[in-house]
């Protein structure tokens, strides 16, 4: 659990975008993540038509999944092109508008408002904006948020849920002295303090 050399490192805004500009997206899966499908009963808990939410949802094809059950997505990405190609790639038709309480941010969004992409840091959201959740799904977002900000995502995403939400989490395991991250290791140990 010693993490120690990744604790002060830290990826600027820009850089993510640079990413996306440039296709380096290793971090996308095409065809999903296998744990959501296994875990699905956990997330949803015997409940129709949730709200759910995707911390830094980059293109994340399970939105699409979760929507096509039925359910409210909303999501927050700080890369236009990010959540572009994600309408684009699944043949939705979306609109655009400005997000009043944000100064340059906007949303985009299905005709039917049934997903609902933010296109902002999620720093910049709070319940007030977003309302709350009943359920998120966090894969790729603490792991990638940098190591001085986790408390204050933790806290964050609190606030944002309501109050009998379900969390499901994926991290990563390995040795933090063996790469620099994104994504980063956050030991369990951390996740309980943090969450508390
Ligand atoms: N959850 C997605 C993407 C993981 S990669 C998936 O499973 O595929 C992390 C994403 O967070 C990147 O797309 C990056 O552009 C975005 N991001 C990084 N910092 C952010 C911030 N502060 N607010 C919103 N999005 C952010």
């Amino acid at each position: 659990t010693d993490t120690g050399s990744q604790k002060d490192r830290m990826v600027a805004e820009e850089e993510w975008l640079r990413k996306w500009e440039t296709g380096n997206i290793w971090f996308h899966k095409e065809r999903g993540h296998p744990l959501l499908q296994k875990y699905l009963d956990v997330l949803l808990n015997g409940r129709s038509g949730l709200r759910i939410f995707f911390p830094l949802c980059g293109k994340a094809v399970e939105m699409k999944w979760l929507a096509d059950m039925g359910h409210s997505v909303v999501g927050v990405e700080v890369s236009e092109k990010a959540l572009k190609e994600f309408f684009v790639e699944h043949s939705l038709p979306f609109c655009e508008e400005p997000i009043p309480e944000i100064s340059g941010a906007k949303k985009l969004q299905t005709t039917s408002g049934n997903i609902a992409l933010y296109c902002c840091s999620i720093y910049d959201l709070s319940s007030s904006i977003v309302g709350k959740f009943d359920g998120v799904w966090d894969r790729g977002a603490l792991v990638a948020v940098n190591p001085c900000d986790r408390q204050r995502y933790v806290s964050l995403m609190i606030t944002l849920m309501e109050k009998n939400s379900s969390y499901l989490l994926v991290t990563v395991s390995y040795d933090p002295n063996k790469h620099k991250g994104p994504p980063f290791y956050v030991p369990e140990s951390e996740i309980k303090s943090l969450f508390g």
